[in-house]
């Protein structure tokens, strides 16, 4: 099997871990194995003619000096830190001692060129938002790609936009090597037999997302991280805070889902959280919120910490924002109050130990699954039930998902719920 990985949507914390045990655990189980950088950009974007030529004849790719690595791996993370992983730059030149990633998207790795990326924040094969392969062009020049470098199995780790994307790609298979050959361009460039591999699409979807909103997981690669980051960041703000006597209001990413919010607010002793799943329940939610911070303050506490979920809506679904929270505090209360929003540096830094286990678990389930894919089985998304590694249908979770922020649009927050509970059947 020639197995590639890409990262696509958001960055999170334990993406370079996924695609590290996908790596890992392919070449282990016998695949070639190769990453797409770009997310599904560089996936349209392929690999520029020169490169692609040499790749239709089987001749190898002129790898660097490899006398260094054990496996031919491609000093890809050099690379990639020297700027020539740069999709807007799109190559800056050789480094010495490593080789140029201008004009490739679809690069074949090794074990040695994934070396301690579980450790590594972000996403280091890059990520993007692709307009070009929302279109039906956009896919054909993806398929067109695959097939030219005889890549039969996909593993994608994003949100569940990108996981949408894998499943119409997948769906749309068929059609789009039937419209390669209706032009000509499979049998003239490409040898029959290699198309004739080709005539199914293997897919497994991972989720990487730093909310964890997304149905029938448990949690999501990066959002333990991102809790983490939050309550740093709260820590901080205590110490501060207490030192004044200051009210603190805190703005936490999470979109439609609050679980962020509301885990930083357990673990950071907040006073009063805001999420999306459950509004307050009257029109004067200030009231509510001013008699508990109050008591709070009457019991001696010296600080206030208040947590708004960006998603965060009132009982008529309008948004609750964290100045209008500040402007409560300071004029019913008299506190001394600031805003803080966290912003990127939620996203940011070295996954924890729960963002390097999780994603290697699942990368490796995720080449599993590929290797036992058949032509008839569901396209599959590695989630986490109850500690255990599951397997699951992606559109299923896809469709589950959507639900949620529909029913959370529709004020129907007790359907949204219990589209999150793993155990809910329709
Ligand atoms: P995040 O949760 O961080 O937003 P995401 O994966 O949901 O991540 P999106 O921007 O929704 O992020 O999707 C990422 C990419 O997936 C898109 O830029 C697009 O290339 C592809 N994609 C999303 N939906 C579709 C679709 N319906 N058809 C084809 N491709 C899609």
């Amino acid at each position: 099997m020639k197995l590639a990985i890409l990262t696509s949507g958001g960055d999170s914390a334990g993406m370079n871990a996924v695609v590290r045990a996908v790596v890992k655990a392919g070449i282990i189980k016998g695949c070639e194995t190769w990453v797409v950088r770009e997310g599904y950009e560089g996936l349209v974007r392929g690999n520029t003619e020169a490169v692609a030529e040499q790749s239709l004849d089987e001749t190898p790719i002129d790898l660097p000096d490899t006398s260094s690595t054990t496996d031919g791996s491609t000093n890809l993370v050099q690379n990639l830190r020297f700027g020539d992983g740069d999709l807007l730059r799109d190559g800056t030149g050789d480094h010495p001692g490593t080789r140029s990633l201008k004009g490739r998207y679809i690069v074949r790795v090794g074990f040695d060129d994934v070396k301690g990326w579980f450790a590594e924040g972000g996403t280091l094969i890059g990520t993007a938002r692709s307009k070009t392969f929302r279109t039906m062009e956009g896919r054909l020049q993806a398929a067109y790609n695959m097939i030219k470098e005889g890549i039969d199995a996909l593993v994608v780790c994003g949100g569940d936009g990108s996981l949408t994307g894998a499943d119409v790609f997948r769906a749309e298979w068929p059609k789009l090597v039937e419209a390669l050959h209706a032009e000509g361009i499979l049998f003239s460039r490409i040898s029959a037999e290699k198309v004739a591999l080709h005539a199914h699409l293997k897919i497994v979807g991972l989720v990487g997302s730093i909310d964890n909103d997304m149905s029938m997981t448990d949690l999501t690669i990066g959002a333990p991280t991102a809790l983490h980051r939050i309550c740093e960041a709260i820590d901080n703000i205590n110490s501060t805070a207490s030192s004044h006597s200051r009210a603190f209001v805190l703005e936490v990413m999470g979109r439609h889902c609050g679980w962020l919010a509301l885990l930083a607010g357990v673990s950071g002793g907040a006073d009063f959280i805001f999420i999306p799943e459950s509004p307050p329940t009257t029109e004067s939610w200030e009231d509510e919120m001013c008699q508990c911070i109050q008591r709070h303050r009457e019991v001696g506490k010296r600080k206030t910490i208040v947590i708004v979920a960006e998603g965060a809506i009132d009982c008529n679904l309008k948004p609750i924002k964290s100045e209008y929270v500040k402007d409560v505090l300071a004029e019913r209360l008299g506190l001394d109050t600031r805003v803080t929003t966290l912003g990127h540096t939620q996203r940011g830094g070295r996954p924890c130990a729960y963002d390097r286990i999780l994603p290697t678990l699942q990368g490796m389930e995720a080449v599993e699954a590929l290797l036992e894919a058949t032509p008839d089985s569901p396209s599959y998304m590695i989630g986490v039930q109850e500690n255990k590694i599951t397997r699951v249908p992606l559109m299923e979770a896809v469709k589950m998902t959507r639900s949620v922020s529909a029913a959370i649009e529709a004020k129907d927050f007790e359907k949204a719920m219990s589209y999150r509970d793993p155990e809910f059947k329709e």
